[in-house]
């Protein structure tokens, strides 16, 4: 009987290790359809020296360290000098870290849902402005009394509210058009900014999509927050490497200057997690596809990820870790947070690789 008792309690401290936060606040980031290829390896230069894609070659070489291994690091210093240190990178196949589409599709839509809901429904198979009826963990959370009303998503591609199905989650999404909530001064600046700013590739620049973020985390203090960045995949579908590489360099400089921000504030500092990661891959420069993917693009669901602060182990440049799939992260989001997420629909585990429990 008295081993019967240990036994049981033995399991409720397990079912409460497994509870137990890993960190208070995250960070979720997506780079849309950023190549595996640029993150580890740097400018590819069989793209570069492609007159057709590249304009001002011989700037963007030098500026990237285009001939050199040190290119990546040029390309994305933040992911290399602090997230590479402190933080994790998977997704270098050379090294034999792969994260793949679970889904059969390798295009937004199907990729955004996978990411965030864990489950990679192949019937989940357009970008048409359709809400979701999956439940995203960012929903999930927002149910939770302890994260409710501080779930926030700012993306630039306007279907997100319809990803997130913003009406059923109640998370607060702001895509596309959407005027910021005009809650700072700074808020109400970058509203002027967007109703001038010229938009060279169709939709609102990244730039503004970040600083309305940026500043609605200092005025609302979320604790989950999400930021969708787009131009790189828009600058590859229009085969302008210079732009998707230039694109690629700010969305990290964008990184650093919000993990300075979040180490400067005492409701962040040291206690939130950053993941950052992409919903599709791209074809590759040999076949002449980097511009496209989905299903007919070979390797087109080849991605990766990249995470730092508490709860993730200190990897570095992953390696030998074998295969990860993009829908283990909403697991992993509800994991370091301490919450169960247990939707209708199956969810893909935790990427317990990168977990420091
Ligand atoms: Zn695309």
């Amino acid at each position: 009987m008295k081993k019967m008792l240990c036994l049981v309690l033995a399991a409720a401290i397990a079912q409460l290790a497994v509870a137990q936060a890993l960190t208070e606040n995250i960070v979720l980031v997506t780079l849309d359809g950023l190549r595996w290829q640029e993150v580890f390896k740097g400018v590819d230069t069989a793209i570069l020296n492609e007159p057709r894609y590249t304009r001002g070659k011989k700037g963007l070489a030098e500026m990237f360290d285009a001939e050199s291994p040190a290119s990546r690091q040029k390309l994305m210093p933040f992911l290399w000098s602090v997230v590479a240190k402190d933080g994790v990178l998977l997704g270098n196949r050379a090294l034999g870290s792969k994260v793949n589409n679970a889904n059969p599709h390798w295009f937004s839509y199907p990729g955004y849902n996978e990411l965030l809901t864990g489950f990679p429904d192949p019937a989940v198979n357009s970008n048409d402005k359709r809400y979701n009826k999956h439940v995203t963990v960012l929903e999930a959370l927002n149910q939770h009394p302890a994260f409710a009303g501080r779930v926030a998503a700012f993306a630039t591609w306007d279907v997100f509210p319809y990803i997130i199905n913003a009406p059923r989650s109640g998370v607060l999404v702001n895509a596309g058009m959407d005027s910021f909530p005009a809650l700072t001064p700074t808020l109400a600046v970058l509203n002027d900014m967007q109703a001038i700013a010229p938009q060279p590739i169709g939709v609102r620049p990244d730039l503004l999509t970040f600083f309305a973020a940026r500043e609605y985390l200092q005025a609302r203090q979320p604790r989950v927050l999400y930021i969708a960045f787009d131009e790189t995949d828009d600058y590859a579908h229009a085969g302008l490497y210079n732009e998707y590489l230039r694109a690629a360099h700010a969305e990290d400089q964008m990184l650093a200057n919000l993990w300075n921000l979040l180490q400067s504030l005492p409701q962040y500092k040291g206690k939130t997690t950053l993941i950052v990661t992409t919903d599709h891959g791209r074809g590759d420069a040999v076949k002449d596809q980097w511009r496209d993917h989905g299903a007919k693009v070979p390797d087109a669901s080849e991605v990766w990820m990249a995470a730092i602060g508490p709860g993730i182990k200190p990897l570095g440049e992953a390696s030998n870790t074998g295969q990860q799939q993009q829908g283990q992260i909403a697991a992993t989001i509800a994991r370091l947070l301490g919450i169960t997420y247990q939707p209708a629909h199956s969810v893909l585990p935790p990427l317990q690789v990168v977990l420091t429990q």
